[in-house]
């Protein structure tokens, strides 16, 4: 890897999904036969590792092992049984360095199943965290890492003292905060990037069905946080910075492109990651020039407007050259 590559570490989980599609749940004591069944690698962590290494390289430069200008590391924890390995690979063939990734012996990879229900689209979903909550509070930064993104998927306290550590070495910080919980105020003192879905706005700023995304985005800047981001599904993206809020300014909004929706699984993911690599580009670059979140969030959109278009997770996140330039 080139020693100017912009280093993304994503700090987060692995989980192994596997999926059920059936056109009714079993009661209790049934056997049931189902439409299908399928397996694929998740977890909002790798599902963003991905999406990070997908946006900054072609599937030629990952599947050669060319260098790209963007080195993204996945860090976190399996378990040493039968998934860890397909697991590995599938991540590294998409470009992802996993040293990071410990394999923990004697634990369980994440596991989570999932049933869908076909004649109502419902999902129901177990999650078996496994060795994602055996990751402990410890210094888990790179020292040459230029964005360092979280979720919640780990044990808050891994997340929180590796914000700290994150800030304390440099690097720009980004939290998807998924699934969604109350924050201690520790976690946006000085976070650059906080980048939520609409429920995941209501339930962290405390205020439900507002009708305005600037009192939402002031709460969050209020407690320290940069850049406010609020993906809003079809209706496109809401940002708010702590410039505009000092001045008094309201917030924008970039409408999301108008395409055929046929699944927005990892719409999310696609647009952290897309976002996440225009922010460790600028970041390895040069500093003294401002951050063009206006463009950021442009390009992220049309990345996201390419997932919805195709069914599943991982496999709907596109690659750099899938993307139109905005
Ligand atoms: P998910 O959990 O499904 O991955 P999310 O709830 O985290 O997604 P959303 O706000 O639903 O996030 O979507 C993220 C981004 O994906 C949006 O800001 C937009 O750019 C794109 N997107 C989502 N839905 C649509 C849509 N119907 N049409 C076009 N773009 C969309």
């Amino acid at each position: 890897m080139s020693p100017k590559s912009a280093v993304i570490s994503v700090i987060g989980s692995l989980n192994v999904d596997l999926v059920t599609r059936t056109p009714r749940v079993p009661v209790a004591g049934e056997t049931l036969t189902t439409e299908s069944f399928n397996t694929g690698f998740g977890g909002k962590g790798a599902n963003q590792a991905v999406a990070c290494a997908r946006l900054s390289r072609t599937q030629k430069q990952a599947s050669s092992g060319e260098a790209s200008d963007v080195d993204v590391r996945m860090v976190g924890a399996v378990g040493d049984d039968e998934f860890h390995k397909g697991f590995l690979k599938s991540l590294q063939a998409d470009g992802l360095g996993t040293k990071g990734v410990k394999i923990l012996k004697g634990k369980k990879t994440g596991v989570a199943v999932i049933i869908v229900e076909t004649g109502t689209g419902e999902n129901r979903i177990m999650f078996s965290p496994g060795a994602n909550y055996d990751v402990q509070v410890e210094d888990l930064v790179d020292d040459d890492a230029a964005v360092v993104l979280f979720q919640l998927e780990l044990p808050l306290q891994v997340v929180l003292h590796n914000m700290k550590v994150a800030r304390e070495k440099g690097a720009e910080t980004i939290i998807n905060p998924a699934p969604a919980i109350p924050l201690p105020d520790e976690a946006y003192n000085g976070l650059d990037h906080l980048i939520v879905n609409e429920t995941e706005a209501a339930i962290l700023s405390g205020i439900e069905n507002s009708t305005s995304w600037d009192e939402v985005a002031s709460v969050f800047v209020r407690k320290g946080v940069k850049n406010v981001i609020i993906t809003l599904g079809g209706e496109g993206v809401y940002y708010r910075t702590d410039k505009q809020h000092a001045q008094s300014q309201p917030g924008k909004i970039v409408p999301a492109r108008k395409v055929q929706v046929v699944d927005t699984t990892a719409a999310g993911d696609t647009f952290v990651g897309a976002y996440s690599v225009a922010v460790a580009r600028w970041k390895s670059s040069s500093e003294s020039t401002e951050f063009d979140l206006d463009s950021a969030i442009r390009h992220a959109n049309l990345a996201a407007s390419l997932t919805v278009q195709k069914a599943g997770a991982q496999s709907s996140i596109p690659w750099v050259n899938d993307v139109p330039s905005s």
